[in-house]
């Protein structure tokens, strides 16, 4: 006697109750067989005009299969929601939850800093702060070769430290006209350097900084400058402020953010570091965490005219700065000035 299935049940009786011949139920069973089929063979098979619920009128058999299958569908939510599980339980598990959270961690960045940025170019659209006209980018004689234009730019570059652009302008003018090129300078007696480069800071340092960079550029890199940052910083008396703007001014190379004394305190008061820095280079690291690089070229020559003309080191313009509403420093110097004044009752 052929067993009765649990599948085939309900139809059989409700083809038997609208006739009950044979054929009426090889047929039934045949739709239901069908029906199964086109389900992908795992859902339970509804009887025509039966209940909706496939459940409510399962075996016990169905009944079971459903609740394994409810069952499998609450483990696999379960392994997605967690972080970094086990490999074998689920693939998806295996790779590193990314939250809103964790992105903000890693994207810290200033707030308003764009509005900040285009204000200073508004600010310095005018190109008339010294840096514009005497800065180290105009000094390098635009007729000399390639490599003895490098030259130049290291020159004026190493002249400018500590050095208003105006006498770092001057100085390379002289040297220009007396013959700036690494054969000639190191035919040029100290005593002769010393009084064309006077008075620039510091100028007799400079002269043996010059004078020993020179020979290292002729005896190792075959009179040009080094390519690199890592090469550049190895000469006598250039730091990695210098070294990235003569990547840049010389060698057309965005390497890093030139960091000199003018984008080291704006950097502060605008409140562009996530904490507070001691020197130059410190902020130049801080700085390339967050700040694009297609600002990295242009931000020195921004702040450094921005420091010259506005934001000056002692009693800032802040009356007639754009920055005014929204500059951090502005702000807790009237909080501070408020405090000063409240009278004393
Ligand atoms: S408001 Fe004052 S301190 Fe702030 S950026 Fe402008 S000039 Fe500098």
């Amino acid at each position: 006697m052929m067993s009765t299935s649990a599948y085939f049940r309900p139809v059989t009786r409700s083809q038997a109750a609208q006739g009950g011949s044979k054929f009426a139920d090889l047929k039934a069973r045949a739709q239901a067989l069908q029906t199964t089929r086109s389900r992908g063979g795992k859902s339970t098979p509804t009887a025509p005009g039966g209940p909706s619920s496939s459940t409510e009128q399962a075996g016990p058999s169905q009944k079971k299969t459903a609740q394994k299958r409810v069952k499998r569908e609450h483990t696999k939510i379960e392994y997605e929601a967690k972080e970094g599980g086990d490999a074998k339980s689920s693939s998806r598990s295996a790779k590193p939850k990314t939250t809103l959270s964790s992105i903000k961690k890693e994207r810290w960045e200033p707030e308003r800093w764009g509005e900040h940025l285009e204000n200073i170019k508004r600010m310095r659209a005018t190109r008339d702060a010294p840096v514009d006209t005497m800065g180290c980018q105009t000094c390098p004689d635009e007729a000399a070769a390639p490599k003895v234009k490098r030259y130049h730019a290291l020159i004026s570059l190493m002249l400018s430290s500590q050095t208003k652009d105006q006498m770092t302008s001057a100085a390379m003018k002289r040297l220009i006209d007396h013959g700036l090129t690494v054969d000639n300078i190191l035919k040029t007696s100290d005593q002769k350097l010393g009084e064309l480069i006077y008075p620039v800071g510091f100028w007799k340092t400079k002269v043996k900084y010059i004078k020993n960079t020179t020979q290292i550029l002729k005896d190792q890199y075959g009179g040009d400058i080094p390519a690199t940052v890592a090469e550049m910083v190895q000469l006598p008396g250039v730091g990695p402020k210098m070294a990235y703007l003569t990547m840049d001014v010389g060698w057309g190379k965005v390497e890093g953010i030139c960091v000199d004394t003018h984008v080291h305190r704006i950097s502060h008061r605008l409140g562009w570091l996530k904490k507070p820095t001691k020197v130059p280079e410190e902020t130049r690291v801080a700085l390339e965490e967050w700040l694009p690089r297609e600002h990295w070229s242009e931000l020195n020559w921004l702040l450094v005219g921005f420091g010259q003309q506005t934001c000056l080191p002692v009693s800032p313009k802040c009356g007639g700065c754009l920055n005014k509403e929204i500059c951090p420093f502005e702000k807790s110097q009237l909080r501070y000035s408020k405090n000063k004044k409240s009278p004393k009752k």
